[in-house]
């Protein structure tokens, strides 16, 4: 019999129109040869609940949440994962059989992209700049992956305070905020420092965060969230002094991997995904 249907998947946002998911989604169902597609769609936040009703009548697999989404759907979930309750932001809802299922894959997204590369957060002291949404989930994740200390540093201190209570409150590991003073020190205890903060990206491709590069020592693992330029200014500072780096494209594709696979049952293509994407951001088109 003729199956002309295809599964839906996509992602919800506002701006939305620059987020490159659909280049490694896409590209994962097309080298597994499932009839699927992943779809950026522009919600408004005033339409995110028709939206959301929308994924239920036309029965999409699932769809992905961001910006100004990824708190305000909560409610209108049935179910939420542990890491999404704690982090208290959904970015992927798994359709299961019209049962909305909230995750949060951010943070796990990181935590797999350094595992790939044979980087354990077990009993690691872990630097935090920023504390929004990236960093909640990844100083969850590392948290719950046995890292030992979180420091989280950020430029408002309300949130940083917030974020490090949350840690200590739902985690076993420890968790401090430092305010973020100019040309900040990175302790020489750091195992691994993170940037979660927008600082970097295109356009704006010439900035940094501030602190001070030369207290990056060699022997640490510095990771970025901006995925694009690949490249960062954090990071070209930071490979320039011998720490090894990780670059945002890793946690993205990592992240969308693990969505690839709660919507579709199957393993997830990395490579093919993480190729897709390296060459779309490089402008290889
Ligand atoms: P949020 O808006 O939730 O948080 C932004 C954080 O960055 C806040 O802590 C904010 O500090 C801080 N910040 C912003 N600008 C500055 C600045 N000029 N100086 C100092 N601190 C600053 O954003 P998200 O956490 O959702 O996203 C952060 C970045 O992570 C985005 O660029 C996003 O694209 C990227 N991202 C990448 C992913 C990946 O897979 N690679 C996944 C998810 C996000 P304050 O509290 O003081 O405002």
């Amino acid at each position: 019999m003729a199956h002309y249907r295809a599964e839906l998947t996509g992602v919800f946002g506002d701006p939305v129109d620059d987020n490159p998911t659909i280049v490694l989604e896409e590209a994962g169902y097309r080298a597994l040869g499932l009839n699927y597609r992943y779809l950026t769609i522009r919600v408004l936040p005033e339409d995110l609940q028709s939206a959301i009703d929308a994924v239920r009548v036309m029965h999409f697999r699932g769809i992905n949440l961001t910006m100004p989404h990824k708190i305000k759907v909560i409610p209108m979930l049935d179910e939420l994962s542990q890491a999404a309750g704690i982090i208290g932001a959904v970015n992927t809802v798994i359709n299961d059989n019209g049962r909305l299922i909230g995750e949060n894959t951010d943070g796990k997204g990181f935590v797999r992209s350094l595992k790939r590369e044979g980087v354990e957060l077990s009993g690691k002291e872990v630097m935090i700049l920023g504390a929004g949404g990236a960093a909640r989930a990844i100083a969850v994740e590392s948290a719950l992956a046995g890292a030992q200390k979180i420091t989280i540093v950020n430029r408002t201190e309300s949130s940083g305070l917030e974020l490090a209570q949350l840690v200590r409150s739902q985690t076993t590991a420890c968790a401090e905020y430092v305010p973020w003073t100019e040309k900040l020190t990175v302790p020489e205890s750091t195992d691994i420092l993170i940037n979660a903060t927008p600082i970097g990206f295109t356009p704006d491709q010439g900035s940094r965060p501030d602190i001070d590069y030369d207290t990056i020592r060699d022997d640490m693992i510095v990771s970025d969230v901006v995925f694009d330029p690949v490249e960062t200014e954090f990071l070209k500072e930071a490979s320039g002094r011998g720490a090894r780096i990780f670059t945002g494209i890793g946690m993205l594709v990592q992240q969308g991997a693990m969505n690839f696979t709660f919507w579709t049952g199957r393993e997830a293509p990395v490579d093919v995904m993480y190729d897709a994407l390296e060459k779309e951001l490089s402008g290889n088109k």
